[in-house]
Protein backbone atom coordinates (compact mmCIF):
# COMPACT_ATOMS: atom_id res chain seq x y z
CA UNK A 1 0.00 0.00 0.00
CA UNK A 2 0.62 3.52 -0.55
CA UNK A 3 2.21 5.36 2.01
CA UNK A 4 3.54 9.01 2.90
CA UNK A 5 7.26 8.53 4.64
CA UNK A 6 9.26 10.89 5.72
CA UNK A 7 13.84 10.18 6.77
CA UNK A 8 13.24 11.87 10.71
CA UNK A 9 16.41 14.68 10.64
CA UNK A 10 16.42 15.27 6.77
CA UNK A 11 15.05 18.10 5.37
CA UNK A 12 12.21 17.80 2.41
CA UNK A 13 12.47 13.94 3.00
CA UNK A 14 8.78 13.25 3.01
CA UNK A 15 7.51 11.06 -0.07
CA UNK A 16 5.52 8.37 -1.16
CA UNK A 17 6.39 4.84 -1.03
CA UNK A 18 5.04 0.99 -1.39
CA UNK A 19 5.11 -0.66 2.08
CA UNK A 20 3.24 -3.91 3.18
CA UNK A 21 -0.41 -2.96 4.64
CA UNK A 22 -0.62 -3.40 8.32
CA UNK A 23 -2.00 -6.85 9.92
CA UNK A 24 -4.65 -6.91 11.65
CA UNK A 25 -4.36 -9.17 15.23
CA UNK A 26 -6.51 -9.56 17.84
CA UNK A 27 -8.01 -6.86 19.56
CA UNK A 28 -7.11 -4.55 16.83
CA UNK A 29 -9.04 -3.52 13.38
CA UNK A 30 -7.61 -2.45 10.15
CA UNK A 31 -8.95 1.19 8.91
CA UNK A 32 -8.90 2.28 5.61
CA UNK A 33 -8.19 5.68 5.65
CA UNK A 34 -10.44 8.39 4.69
CA UNK A 35 -8.51 11.26 5.20
CA UNK A 36 -5.50 12.91 7.38
CA UNK A 37 -4.70 16.16 8.21
CA UNK A 38 -1.61 18.22 7.65
CA UNK A 39 -0.67 20.29 10.60
CA UNK A 40 2.43 22.17 11.86
CA UNK A 41 4.08 18.99 13.26
CA UNK A 42 3.53 17.12 10.24
CA UNK A 43 5.63 20.95 8.45
CA UNK A 44 8.04 20.42 11.38
CA UNK A 45 8.63 16.59 10.37
CA UNK A 46 9.20 17.29 6.83
CA UNK A 47 11.68 20.35 7.94
CA UNK A 48 13.68 17.90 9.47
CA UNK A 49 13.24 19.56 12.97
CA UNK A 50 10.75 16.40 14.50
CA UNK A 51 9.92 12.86 14.29
CA UNK A 52 11.60 9.74 14.80
CA UNK A 53 11.22 6.48 12.94
CA UNK A 54 9.79 3.17 14.83
CA UNK A 55 12.88 1.01 16.03
CA UNK A 56 14.08 -0.72 13.16
CA UNK A 57 13.10 1.25 10.82
CA UNK A 58 14.77 3.96 8.56
CA UNK A 59 11.47 5.76 7.46
CA UNK A 60 8.67 6.98 9.52
CA UNK A 61 4.66 7.22 8.03
CA UNK A 62 3.57 10.52 9.16
CA UNK A 63 0.25 11.74 9.83
CA UNK A 64 -1.80 11.97 13.11
CA UNK A 65 -4.69 13.37 11.96
CA UNK A 66 -6.77 11.31 10.40
CA UNK A 67 -10.15 9.62 10.03
CA UNK A 68 -11.39 6.39 8.17
CA UNK A 69 -13.36 2.98 7.56
CA UNK A 70 -12.84 -0.15 9.45
CA UNK A 71 -11.97 -2.53 7.03
CA UNK A 72 -11.57 -5.96 9.10
CA UNK A 73 -11.45 -6.81 12.60
CA UNK A 74 -9.03 -8.99 14.65
CA UNK A 75 -10.16 -11.72 16.86
CA UNK A 76 -11.87 -10.79 19.99
CA UNK A 77 -13.26 -7.50 18.32
CA UNK A 78 -16.71 -6.60 19.00
CA UNK A 79 -17.43 -3.38 20.11
CA UNK A 80 -16.86 -2.16 16.07
CA UNK A 81 -17.32 -3.59 12.32
CA UNK A 82 -16.43 -3.03 9.15
CA UNK A 83 -17.89 -0.35 7.52
CA UNK A 84 -17.71 1.47 11.14
CA UNK A 85 -16.04 5.35 10.60
CA UNK A 86 -13.16 5.95 13.36
CA UNK A 87 -10.17 8.19 14.78
CA UNK A 88 -7.32 7.33 15.99
CA UNK A 89 -6.06 8.80 19.18
CA UNK A 90 -2.35 9.90 18.58
CA UNK A 91 -0.17 9.37 22.00
CA UNK A 92 0.83 5.49 23.08
CA UNK A 93 1.62 5.00 26.53
CA UNK A 94 5.73 4.83 27.15
CA UNK A 95 7.08 1.04 27.57
CA UNK A 96 7.34 1.58 31.66
CA UNK A 97 3.86 2.55 31.95
CA UNK A 98 4.35 5.57 34.44
CA UNK A 99 1.24 6.31 36.32
CA UNK A 100 -0.53 8.67 33.93
CA UNK A 101 0.33 5.98 31.18
CA UNK A 102 -1.08 3.33 33.50
CA UNK A 103 -4.22 5.08 34.19
CA UNK A 104 -5.43 5.93 29.97
CA UNK A 105 -3.54 9.52 30.39
CA UNK A 106 -0.28 9.45 28.14
CA UNK A 107 -0.79 12.92 27.66
CA UNK A 108 0.27 13.52 30.64
CA UNK A 109 3.08 10.91 30.67
CA UNK A 110 5.51 12.13 33.65
CA UNK A 111 8.52 9.44 31.42
CA UNK A 112 9.07 11.86 28.38
CA UNK A 113 9.21 8.54 26.73
CA UNK A 114 5.61 7.98 25.41
CA UNK A 115 5.28 6.95 21.80
CA UNK A 116 3.35 9.10 19.02
CA UNK A 117 1.66 7.46 16.10
CA UNK A 118 3.12 9.86 12.77
CA UNK A 119 5.82 11.65 14.96
CA UNK A 120 7.38 9.55 17.66
CA UNK A 121 8.44 6.23 16.79
CA UNK A 122 5.50 4.67 15.51
CA UNK A 123 3.84 4.80 11.99
CA UNK A 124 1.37 7.06 11.64
CA UNK A 125 -2.20 7.36 9.68
CA UNK A 126 -1.27 9.29 6.27
CA UNK A 127 -1.48 5.92 4.24
CA UNK A 128 -4.51 3.53 2.70
CA UNK A 129 -4.03 1.67 5.83
CA UNK A 130 -2.97 1.45 9.28
CA UNK A 131 -3.79 -0.99 11.81
CA UNK A 132 -4.92 -0.47 15.53
CA UNK A 133 -6.01 -1.53 18.94
CA UNK A 134 -9.63 -0.91 19.57
CA UNK A 135 -8.09 0.75 22.83
CA UNK A 136 -7.09 3.46 20.67
CA UNK A 137 -9.73 3.88 17.96
CA UNK A 138 -13.08 6.63 18.23
CA UNK A 139 -16.26 5.70 16.26
CA UNK A 140 -17.79 8.28 15.20
CA UNK A 141 -20.99 8.93 13.09
CA UNK A 142 -21.00 8.64 9.57
CA UNK A 143 -22.04 12.44 8.79
CA UNK A 144 -18.51 13.42 10.06
CA UNK A 145 -16.52 11.86 8.09
CA UNK A 146 -15.63 14.45 5.73
CA UNK A 147 -14.32 16.46 8.83
CA UNK A 148 -13.66 13.77 11.01
CA UNK A 149 -9.94 14.26 10.71
CA UNK A 150 -10.37 17.61 12.74
CA UNK A 151 -11.17 15.38 15.63
CA UNK A 152 -7.55 14.73 16.59
CA UNK A 153 -6.74 18.91 16.88
CA UNK A 154 -10.39 19.45 17.87
CA UNK A 155 -9.50 17.42 21.30
CA UNK A 156 -6.34 19.28 21.74
CA UNK A 157 -8.43 22.59 22.02
CA UNK A 158 -10.80 21.10 23.83
CA UNK A 159 -8.65 19.32 26.38
CA UNK A 160 -7.09 22.50 27.00
CA UNK A 161 -9.93 24.20 27.68
CA UNK A 162 -11.43 21.38 29.97
CA UNK A 163 -7.99 21.56 31.99
CA UNK A 164 -8.90 25.42 32.18
CA UNK A 165 -12.19 25.08 33.35
CA UNK A 166 -10.61 21.89 35.73
CA UNK A 167 -8.07 24.12 36.99
CA UNK A 168 -10.84 27.12 37.76
CA UNK A 169 -12.31 25.03 40.17
CA UNK A 170 -10.05 26.62 42.48
CA UNK A 171 -12.72 29.92 42.56
CA UNK A 172 -16.47 30.19 41.90
CA UNK A 173 -16.09 31.33 38.37
CA UNK A 174 -18.75 32.52 35.76
CA UNK A 175 -16.51 33.33 33.21
CA UNK A 176 -18.13 34.82 30.23
CA UNK A 177 -15.58 36.58 28.20
CA UNK A 178 -12.91 34.72 26.49
CA UNK A 179 -9.88 35.78 23.96
CA UNK A 180 -8.12 33.05 21.74
CA UNK A 181 -4.83 34.34 20.44
CA UNK A 182 -4.35 33.14 16.97
CA UNK A 183 -6.73 32.03 13.77
CA UNK A 184 -5.22 28.65 12.68
CA UNK A 185 -7.31 25.42 12.96
CA UNK A 186 -6.41 25.32 16.54
CA UNK A 187 -7.36 28.13 17.44
CA UNK A 188 -10.56 28.37 15.17
CA UNK A 189 -11.86 25.07 16.71
CA UNK A 190 -11.34 26.87 20.39
CA UNK A 191 -13.12 29.78 19.09
CA UNK A 192 -16.28 27.05 18.12
CA UNK A 193 -15.47 25.46 21.43
CA UNK A 194 -15.73 28.50 23.73
CA UNK A 195 -18.80 29.98 21.40
CA UNK A 196 -20.61 26.79 22.10
CA UNK A 197 -20.55 27.15 25.44
CA UNK A 198 -21.97 30.87 25.17
CA UNK A 199 -18.97 32.56 25.72
CA UNK A 200 -18.64 35.68 24.35
CA UNK A 201 -15.38 35.29 22.44
CA UNK A 202 -12.74 37.30 20.71
CA UNK A 203 -10.42 35.72 18.33
CA UNK A 204 -6.67 37.67 17.39
CA UNK A 205 -4.98 37.05 14.44
CA UNK A 206 -2.56 39.15 12.15
CA UNK A 207 -5.27 38.59 9.30
CA UNK A 208 -7.37 41.38 7.89
CA UNK A 209 -10.88 41.81 8.94
CA UNK A 210 -12.77 40.49 5.99
CA UNK A 211 -10.15 37.55 5.30
CA UNK A 212 -11.28 33.76 4.94
CA UNK A 213 -10.03 33.08 8.58
CA UNK A 214 -11.90 36.19 10.13
CA UNK A 215 -14.77 35.02 8.22
CA UNK A 216 -13.94 31.64 9.81
CA UNK A 217 -14.43 33.10 13.83
CA UNK A 218 -17.04 35.25 13.17
CA UNK A 219 -19.11 32.83 11.68
CA UNK A 220 -19.60 31.26 14.94
CA UNK A 221 -20.87 34.55 16.46
CA UNK A 222 -17.43 35.46 18.06
CA UNK A 223 -15.47 38.73 17.10
CA UNK A 224 -12.54 39.06 15.20
CA UNK A 225 -9.89 41.33 15.76
CA UNK A 226 -6.87 42.11 13.38
CA UNK A 227 -4.26 42.66 15.96
CA UNK A 228 -2.49 44.78 13.31
CA UNK A 229 -5.19 47.75 13.60
CA UNK A 230 -5.85 47.14 17.18
CA UNK A 231 -2.83 46.45 19.48
CA UNK A 232 -2.81 43.25 22.64
CA UNK A 233 -2.95 46.36 24.71
CA UNK A 234 -5.70 48.26 23.33
CA UNK A 235 -8.11 45.56 24.04
CA UNK A 236 -9.25 45.73 27.63
CA UNK A 237 -10.11 49.61 27.42
CA UNK A 238 -12.14 48.85 23.96
CA UNK A 239 -13.75 45.05 24.94
CA UNK A 240 -12.80 45.41 28.87
CA UNK A 241 -10.90 41.81 30.60
CA UNK A 242 -10.84 38.68 29.18
CA UNK A 243 -12.33 35.78 31.95
CA UNK A 244 -10.08 33.24 30.03
CA UNK A 245 -7.49 33.37 26.94
CA UNK A 246 -6.53 30.61 24.58
CA UNK A 247 -3.22 31.13 23.25
CA UNK A 248 -2.94 29.30 20.37
CA UNK A 249 -0.24 30.96 18.64
CA UNK A 250 3.26 29.27 20.34
CA UNK A 251 4.75 33.30 19.53
CA UNK A 252 5.60 34.07 23.21
CA UNK A 253 5.15 37.47 23.07
CA UNK A 254 1.04 37.14 22.99
CA UNK A 255 1.46 34.65 24.95
CA UNK A 256 2.78 36.28 27.71
CA UNK A 257 1.05 39.57 26.96
CA UNK A 258 -1.70 38.30 27.04
CA UNK A 259 -0.88 37.78 30.60
CA UNK A 260 -2.15 41.31 31.29
CA UNK A 261 -5.51 40.89 29.59
CA UNK A 262 -6.83 38.14 31.59
CA UNK A 263 -9.14 39.40 34.06
CA UNK A 264 -9.33 38.87 38.19
CA UNK A 265 -8.87 35.22 38.78
CA UNK A 266 -8.92 34.79 35.26
CA UNK A 267 -6.67 31.87 33.48
CA UNK A 268 -4.60 31.95 30.55
CA UNK A 269 -4.05 28.71 28.78
CA UNK A 270 -0.91 28.35 26.72
CA UNK A 271 -1.64 25.63 23.73
CA UNK A 272 0.35 27.19 20.92
CA UNK A 273 3.23 25.60 19.41
CA UNK A 274 5.28 27.45 16.71
CA UNK A 275 5.97 25.21 13.58
CA UNK A 276 9.22 25.91 12.44
CA UNK A 277 10.49 27.89 15.10
CA UNK A 278 12.83 25.80 17.15
CA UNK A 279 15.96 28.76 17.96
CA UNK A 280 13.89 30.28 20.42
CA UNK A 281 15.52 33.64 20.01
CA UNK A 282 13.94 34.88 23.19
CA UNK A 283 13.99 32.86 26.89
CA UNK A 284 10.15 33.76 27.00
CA UNK A 285 9.77 31.61 23.49
CA UNK A 286 11.54 28.81 24.98
CA UNK A 287 9.93 28.60 28.22
CA UNK A 288 6.22 28.78 26.13
CA UNK A 289 7.25 26.08 24.23
CA UNK A 290 8.00 23.96 27.58
CA UNK A 291 5.00 24.95 29.19
CA UNK A 292 2.83 23.45 26.50
CA UNK A 293 4.97 20.37 25.52
CA UNK A 294 4.82 19.15 29.05
CA UNK A 295 1.42 20.24 30.12
CA UNK A 296 2.31 22.68 32.73
CA UNK A 297 0.96 25.32 34.75
CA UNK A 298 1.43 29.10 35.89
CA UNK A 299 -1.45 30.87 37.56
CA UNK A 300 -1.41 33.69 40.05
CA UNK A 301 -2.66 33.86 43.84
CA UNK A 302 -3.03 36.63 46.79
CA UNK A 303 -4.63 36.78 49.91
CA UNK A 304 -6.17 33.79 51.53
CA UNK A 305 -10.02 32.68 53.03
CA UNK A 306 -11.09 31.44 55.92
CA UNK A 307 -10.85 27.80 54.30
CA UNK A 308 -7.03 28.59 53.99
CA UNK A 309 -6.89 29.97 57.47
CA UNK A 310 -8.35 26.84 59.12
CA UNK A 311 -6.57 24.56 57.24
CA UNK A 312 -3.61 26.25 58.53
CA UNK A 313 -4.30 25.72 62.35
CA UNK A 314 -3.88 21.81 61.57
CA UNK A 315 -0.47 22.81 59.58
CA UNK A 316 0.86 24.33 62.21
CA UNK A 317 -0.30 22.22 64.84
CA UNK A 318 1.79 19.62 62.97
CA UNK A 319 4.56 20.91 62.12
CA UNK A 320 5.73 22.33 65.53
CA UNK A 321 5.06 18.61 66.30
CA UNK A 322 7.41 17.60 63.48
CA UNK A 323 9.91 20.12 64.03
CA UNK A 324 9.74 21.55 67.35
CA UNK A 325 11.38 24.58 67.42
CA UNK A 326 11.79 24.94 63.60
CA UNK A 327 9.00 27.71 63.13
CA UNK A 328 10.11 29.37 66.08
CA UNK A 329 13.94 29.96 64.47
CA UNK A 330 12.27 31.90 62.04
CA UNK A 331 12.02 35.30 63.70
CA UNK A 332 15.50 36.15 63.07
CA UNK A 333 14.89 39.59 64.44
CA UNK A 334 12.72 40.51 67.48
CA UNK A 335 12.29 44.04 68.36
CA UNK A 336 9.91 45.77 70.68
CA UNK A 337 7.67 48.27 69.94
CA UNK A 338 9.89 51.45 70.67
CA UNK A 339 12.42 50.29 68.66
CA UNK A 340 9.98 48.90 65.80
CA UNK A 341 11.52 51.28 62.33
CA UNK A 342 14.74 48.81 63.40
CA UNK A 343 12.82 45.46 62.99
CA UNK A 344 11.50 47.19 59.74
CA UNK A 345 15.35 47.72 58.30
CA UNK A 346 15.79 44.45 57.30
CA UNK A 347 19.52 42.47 57.91
CA UNK A 348 21.05 40.63 54.68
CA UNK A 349 20.31 37.58 56.84
CA UNK A 350 17.07 38.15 58.42
CA UNK A 351 14.04 35.91 57.82
CA UNK A 352 11.60 37.31 59.97
CA UNK A 353 10.96 40.25 62.22
CA UNK A 354 9.12 40.80 64.61
CA UNK A 355 8.33 43.76 67.26
CA UNK A 356 7.11 42.16 70.30
CA UNK A 357 4.21 44.63 72.11
CA UNK A 358 4.02 42.93 75.52
ZN1 LIG B 1 4.28 7.49 30.67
Amino acid sequence: MRAAVCTPGRRDSVRVIDIDRPRCREGEALVRVHMAGVDGTDEDINAGLYGEAPEGCDFLVIGHEAVGIVEAVGAGVRCTRPGDAVVATVRRPCPGRCLNCRNHQPDFCITGDYLERGIKGLHGYMAEYYSESMDYLIGLPHELLDTGCLLEPLSVAEKGIFEAFRIQQRVLWEPRRALVLGAGPLGLLATFILRDMGLETYTLATRERGSIKARAAEASGARYIDVNAEPLDSLPKKYGQFDLIVDATGFSTFAFESMGLVNRNGIVCMAGLSPGKKEHSMPTDRINMEMVLNNKAAFGTVSASRRDFEKSVDRMLSIRKKWPGLMEKLFTKKESLVNAPRALRRDEEDIKAAVVVS
